[in-house]
């Protein structure tokens, strides 16, 4: 199970300076969705005339049956410069390799519940870590796809692009980085991420 709850719905209007169009994800059982401040916000959204367009759908983690809901939205999707996907960081990710050159943004974080995880096969990896970076780093899990999770740009180990733990995959940031000069978004790049307090309640009051 996962739970995934709006980001702060200010920080979300802020990132958005310009046609955005919005995806919706209304997939899984295994998810708890915020369905009513969704709306709230997609309705706010809406009425700053810069949405060019909106889908609602299910399972947008699978990306065959995602290109085909797409279809019909394609001309909304091409004026649109930013993507804003309210989903968990599988959907996220799998929306931002799907259209390279556009600001994917997510407008959810994930956190993970015990219980049932679900059996969809993934091309994503989502280590549902409560706040999710993907706004950094173009839309590539920093968690997932570098061997270290780092969150603050790369080791220096990677060689010819390959990754200095696992020389058969690529290095996470190296393709950050790319991702990122693709939509013309270095410069965040340059601002480190806030350093989280990973300590549970219990080991801060000792
Ligand atoms: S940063 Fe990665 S692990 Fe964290 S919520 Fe986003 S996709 Fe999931
Ligand atoms: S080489 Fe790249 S992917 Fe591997 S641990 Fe270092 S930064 Fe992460």
């Amino acid at each position: 199970m996962l739970i995934t709850e709006l980001k702060n719905t200010d920080g979300i209007k802020s990132l958005l300076q310009g046609k955005t169009f919005i995806l919706v994800c209304h997939g899984c059982k295994e998810i708890r969705f915020p369905e009513h401040e969704a709306d709230a916000l997609i309705q706010e959204l809406v009425e700053t005339g810069n949405v060019t367009g909106t889908l609602t759908t299910d399972y947008i983690c699978n990306v065959e049956n995602l290109k085909l809901r797409l279809q019909k939205h394609a001309a909304a999707i091409e004026a649109a410069e930013y993507i804003l996907v309210l989903s968990c960081g599988v959907g996220v990710q799998t929306v931002a390799d799907l259209y390279e050159t556009k600001k994917v943004i997510p407008g959810c974080d994930t956190y993970a519940l015990p219980g049932f995880q679900g059996v969809t096969p993934l091309e994503y990896d989502c280590k549902q870590c409560g706040e999710c970076y993907l706004n950094l780093t173009g839309g590539i899990c920093p968690i997932t796809a570098c061997s270290k999770s780092l969150v603050n740009g790369q080791c220096g180990g990677a060689k010819n692009g390959k990754c200095e733990v696992d020389p058969n995959m690529e290095c996470g940031w190296e393709r950050i980085q790319k991702r990122l000069a693709q939509i013309g978004r270095l410069d965040v790049l340059r601002s480190p991420v806030q350093v989280r307090n990973y300590a549970t309640d219990e080991e801060v009051s000792k």
